[in-house]
């Protein structure tokens, strides 16, 4: 059994990573545990791109078996945008990011939305690592007001065709629908063999 790296410091996605990689063989240590500080630029235009380049930075540092990730938030009426610029979009404070994005909508009837994660895992061996890519999607609806105190970043605008934000829903339900669950789900036959081989 090994180690995986989750090369990510975003203190919401830690905590779902730890619930969604909690059944995985082996241990899940953040960049802390495993000693190490980077801080890796997402200059890219496309998810995949950017979780690359984190998990290959963290492996290359590490020697460890890493998985990193991207995400962003697709709206219908901003051309699909901000997309792989989410993290910079209406600014780095989360209650700003959402006035912002509401203000953006102020009016729009199509209100269609989706947040898409992609995973990069990085396996180190002689050479560079090596990545192999996953990736999920959730659609929803951006809500007119904030409702919902779990999750993070969007989450209390997120509103699912059930009608109620991410924010309101049970922990374990967000992972089984979330764009960073379905990702999970689609990497872990792979993690499981990495990581109990
Ligand atoms: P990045 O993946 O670090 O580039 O950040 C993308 C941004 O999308 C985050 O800072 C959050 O604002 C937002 N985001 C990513 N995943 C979620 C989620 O599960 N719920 C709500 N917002 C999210």
């Amino acid at each position: 059994m090994t180690d995986l790296l989750l090369a990510t410091t975003n203190a919401g996605k830690r905590r779902e990573f730890g619930r969604l990689l909690a059944h995985l063989p082996g241990r899940v240590v953040g960049p802390e545990e495993a000693g190490v500080e980077l801080d890796v630029p997402e200059p890219f235009h496309t998810y995949h791109e950017n979780a690359r380049a984190k998990a290959e930075a963290y492996a290359r540092v590490s020697g460890l078996l890493t998985l990193a990730d991207d995400s962003g938030l697709e709206v219908a009426a901003l051309d699909w945008g901000p997309g792989v610029r989410t993290g910079r979009y209406g600014g780095p404070d989360v209650a700003d990011k959402v006035a912002y994005l509401l203000e953006q909508l102020r009016g729009v009837t199509d209100r269609r939305c989706r947040m898409v994660c992609v995973l990069a895992l990085a396996i180190p061996g002689a050479g560079e690592p090596r990545i192999e890519l996953f990736s999920g999607v959730m659609q929803g609806i951006v809500a007119t007001r904030p409702r919902g105190e779990g999750g993070f970043g969007y989450d209390p605008i997120f509103l699912l065709p059930a009608g109620i934000t991410t924010a309101e829903l049970p922990e374990d339900e967000k992972d089984r629908l979330s764009h960073r669950g379905r990702a999970v789900q689609a990497a872990t036959p792979r993690l499981v063999e990495l990581l109990a081989g």
